[in-house]
């Protein structure tokens, strides 16, 4: 078996990849580094299983060849996270919808299984808890920036669904607030690693808003699970699956604290308004918890790690990692 990962030099895809190679697969890696980092496949370095490809989504080309040498796709490249999409809207959309059509349209025409990994931004600021698939979406209007990033994303899920329709292998996975090891230390998509930096720094943590609101963390090996889980089901064509920890619901002013504990550091904690971070134009999500009863029903998966162990797991790469060096 062989597989492209699109995004597989970020944090979760080099995950993936790890998991892959560990099972004796080979795996055709193909990022255009913006926001992964081939320290994340530095381990792997003269092995003849992984194929590292440094190139983008927006490329036709690229996307062909890896989608044409491959026999599945797992797509996870794309502009991740809220503050990056807020910074540069049009980047944004142009790498989460444009490269996405050219993934697709080439898994279609190689016949392709393809992996979609798409985010719990799409439920946007829904109050309804948990939040399950077939919710309806609730939306800001199209002048919070923020709101672009669930637009496209939404919008790739309907392309997928689309060649789902007409009989392409489609599957697509929403991922709720994934950390852990190799956290990008820029922060892309992570208030933890925003803390982790921030707590080494000697502080201090800047929580936006009032910190109440709320969200799941869910450990980076339980996204990969269930990543894998909905890609090698057969059932799975067309159907869309949320992959995260409703157990871990904390708000952000109580995870700060938390992150404190794990890293053993010692620092401020300071609340600071949005409009401040994202100018006057924000909106944010106040509550996010995932039902995973789909998940669980259809794939068998259901997360393992808890938000103590995995918070210490990755504040000891921290250390490790990028404090030590
Ligand atoms: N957040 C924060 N400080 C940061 C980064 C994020 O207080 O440095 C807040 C953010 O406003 C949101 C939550 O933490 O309410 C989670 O943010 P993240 O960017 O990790 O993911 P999101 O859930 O917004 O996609």
């Amino acid at each position: 078996m062989r597989s492209v990962v699109t995004g597989g030099a970020g944090f979760i895809g080099s995950h993936l990849v790890d998991r892959l190679i560990a099972a004796g697969e080979d795996v055709i890696v193909l990022d255009d580094l913006s926001t992964g980092s081939e320290q994340n496949l530095h381990h792997h370095a003269g092995n003849a299983r992984l194929k590292f490809v440094r190139g983008s989504i927006l490329d036709v080309d690229a996307v062909n060849d890896a989608v044409g040498n491959a026999d599945r796709v797992f797509h996870l490249a794309a502009a991740v996270g809220v503050a990056h999409i807020v910074r540069d809207p049009l980047g944004g959309m142009l790498t989460n919808v444009r490269g996405t059509e050219n993934v697709l349209a080439a898994c279609a025409q190689h016949h392709r299984k393809v992996l979609l990994a798409s985010t719990s931004e799409v439920y946007g600021k829904s109050p309804r808890i948990p939040m399950a698939e077939d919710d309806d979406r609730l939306l800001g209007p199209t002048s919070v920036p923020r709101w672009s990033y669930s637009t496209a994303k939404a919008l790739d899920e309907h392309l997928g669904l689309a060649y789902a329709a007409v009989g392409a292998p489609v599957v697509i996975v929403r991922y709720f607030n994934s950390y852990g090891p190799r956290l990008d230390e820029r922060g892309y998509g992570s208030v933890i690693a925003n803390f982790l930096r921030q707590a080494h720094a000697g502080g201090p943590l800047i929580v936006y808003g009032d910190g109440n609101q709320t969200r799941c963390f869910t450990f980076v090996d339980d996204t990969v699970s269930g990543t894998l889980a909905a890609m090698d089901a057969d059932t799975n064509r067309g159907r869309i699956f949320n992959i995260g920890n409703p157990a871990t619901e904390i708000s952000i002013a109580d995870l700060a604290t938390r992150v404190l504990e794990a890293s053993g550091q010692t620092a401020e904690i300071v609340r600071v308004p949005f409009a401040d971070v994202f100018g006057p134009n924000f909106e944010d999500t106040p509550r996010r918890v995932p039902s995973i009863d789909r998940a669980i029903s259809v794939l068998n998966w259901r997360p393992t790690t808890d938000l103590a162990p995995g918070l210490s797991a990755t504040a000891r790469w921290w250390a490790d990692n990028l404090v030590a060096r």
